[in-house]
């Protein structure tokens, strides 16, 4: 969280609480004398909305029920499986209150229960404990969660578009509504790579360049389609787990390699059927007879020469332009890239397959007596070769990984000490999750998170309008390791309590919790530690 949000919370009261206090110590923030008598102001963020009775705030996540503040969403908890009837949201009671339930949830907190932070509320400003620190016992062994919102300034999502279509120029504007909200980045192996959002667009340019990034950010990390824009290149539909949309057309197969790699994989089964092969590729056209395989296999030169930078043998640069046609280039017709045979080396009646790194495209040539190419029909086996490339190719996807930094406020939400907490994840001793989904932390200084927002719960993320993103985050490790490195022992209470009574907070707290299913392709939130195998 950048330091500007903190500003506007300097005089929280007099006398508030040091960290580490007893549960009812904490003081609610002064009331703004200023404010008409039925409002409330939310403070769970630096917004400090004012909110009338029955309305909820500018991020639609917190409302003033009769005269109090709650957070309006319930506390998504994962079981392995939930049982039919199990998945409706129950309300949370109030400390100490309907016995009753709270013997329902002992019973409830048998069964193994993670509490994610989704709708879990955030504790503002940064010194007050999270809003859930609870235990349980994994394998005999004392465990302990932190939970909270997050608030990140500091956040951008990384997208990977599986297709070698071209979609822009690297470092070229992504547009979003018109707004710049990213840009292209360095292309992966069969993927165009996008970086979105990221502080410069949230809080460095104007207003509604912030708004519309944040949106545009929580409309991807919810799963849901965007479109963009891209400067010099490609219109684009998005959404995680989904296909590419380039420019109105459903993106099918990602390349089953670069030119050469194809060459490589069905040079064998094309021997005896072809003379020669061409695989149009945007990175590396690949010419059979001149490439390696070919000339393991013992092929004939045919004399075919082709435009474009050569790399090693059979090995082609720059043979077109990027662009939607064969093979992410801008070719349409594939005999534009050759040139004309070498008439020492080349025979009539020499059979020419040309074909893209997804099969999608594919040309049958055969010489004539002049050494021109005429297209023919292509023999069936020929065929199935190039049916195969397509087979091989895996289904397009979107994929969507959030990145965020948890800053001073986070860290001070888990522990009075904050670097300590950097450590101990350094150490290995914390697992990171987003919704119960598992976060990769990138080494070196800082906690940043990395997550695919599809392992993630539905409707995880949010906005508040500093800018800034909201996301859920957890911390979980052995309550010895919590003590030792300054948790807010304090606050740490067992799952069964949690279950019943909720955040430790009751301004600004959930009313209710909703058991949601663990997906099965997600590592249990509380069994990755060392210790814990
Ligand atoms: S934007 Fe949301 S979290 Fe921030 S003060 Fe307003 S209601 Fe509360």
């Amino acid at each position: 969280m950048s330091e500007h949000e903190h500003t506007k919370t300097d005089g929280l009261g007099e006398g508030a609480p040091l960290p580490g206090q007893a549960l009812a110590g904490w003081r609610v923030a002064p009331r703004n004398e200023r404010m008409a008598a039925h409002k409330i102001e939310c403070n769970a963020c630096p917004v400090l909305c004012q909110i009338s009775e029955g309305k909820v705030g500018a991020c639609d996540r917190y409302a003033n029920q009769a005269g109090t503040l709650v957070r309006v969403d319930p506390v998504l908890l994962l079981r392995q499986r939930v049982a039919e009837g199990q998945g409706g949201v129950v309300p949370f009671l109030a400390e100490g209150s309907a016995a009753g339930s709270a013997d329902a949830s002992v019973e409830e907190a048998a069964e193994p229960t993670f509490v994610t932070a989704v709708g879990a509320s955030t504790t503002y400003p940064d010194y007050k404990p999270a809003p859930f620190i609870v235990s349980s016992q994994v394998d005999g062994v004392d465990m302990v969660t932190v939970v909270t919102e997050g608030i990140f300034s500091y956040c951008s999502l990384k997208v990977k578009i599986d297709t070698d279509r071209w979609l822009g120029p690297e470092q070229a504007n992504v547009r979003c509504r018109g707004e710049v909200v990213g840009h292209v980045s360095t292309a992966e192996y069969g993927s165009q790579m996008l970086s979105l959002g990221g502080v410069h667009h949230i809080t460095g340019g104007s207003k509604k360049e912030g708004r519309i990034t944040v949106e545009m950010m929580q409309t991807l990390g919810n799963q849901q389609a965007v479109e963009f824009s891209i400067d010099g290149g490609a219109q684009l539909r998005v959404q995680a787990g989904r296909a590419p949309v380039v420019d109105g057309v459903p993106e099918q197969r990602m390349r089953v390699g670069c030119g050469s790699a194809t060459i490589g994989i069905f040079a064998q089964q094309f021997a005896g059927l072809v003379d020669e092969v061409v695989v149009v590729d945007d990175h590396i056209t690949g010419v059979l007879t001149e490439h390696q395989a070919g000339r393991c296999l013992a092929m004939r030169p045919s004399g075919l020469q082709i435009r474009g930078r050569k790399s090693t043998p059979g090995r082609w640069f720059q043979v077109a332009n990027p662009g939607t046609g064969w093979g992410g280039t801008d070719i349409r017709d594939p005999l534009s890239i050759l040139e004309p045979w070498d008439a020492e080396q080349a025979w009539p009646g020499q059979r020419l397959l040309m074909v893209s790194t997804t099969g999608e495209h594919a040309a049958w040539f055969v010489l004539d007596a002049a050494l021109q190419p005429q297209p023919a029909p292509m023999p069936p086996a020929v065929q199935q070769i190039v049916d195969r490339v397509g087979e091989n190719c895996e289904p397009s996807l979107c994929t969507v990984l959030f990145v965020g930094g948890a800053g001073g406020s986070l860290r001070a939400g888990v522990t009075d000490n904050p670097v300590r907490l950097t450590r101990a994840i350094k150490q290995a001793l914390v697992n990171v999750t987003c919704g119960g989904a598992p976060a990769y932390v990138w080494p070196g200084g800082g906690i940043t998170v990395m997550v695919d927002v599809a392992r993630m719960p539905a409707g995880s993320f949010g906005t508040v309008p500093t800018p800034a993103i909201v996301a859920p985050i957890e911390f979980s490790m052995r309550l010895a390791d919590y003590e030792a490195l300054g948790g807010h022992m304090a606050y740490v209470r067992p799952l069964a309590q949690t279950l019943a009574t909720g955040a430790w907070h009751h301004e600004g707290a959930p009313t209710g919790r909703r058991f949601v299913a663990q997906p099965a392709a997600n590592p249990w939130p509380l069994g990755r530690l060392p210790l814990l195998g």
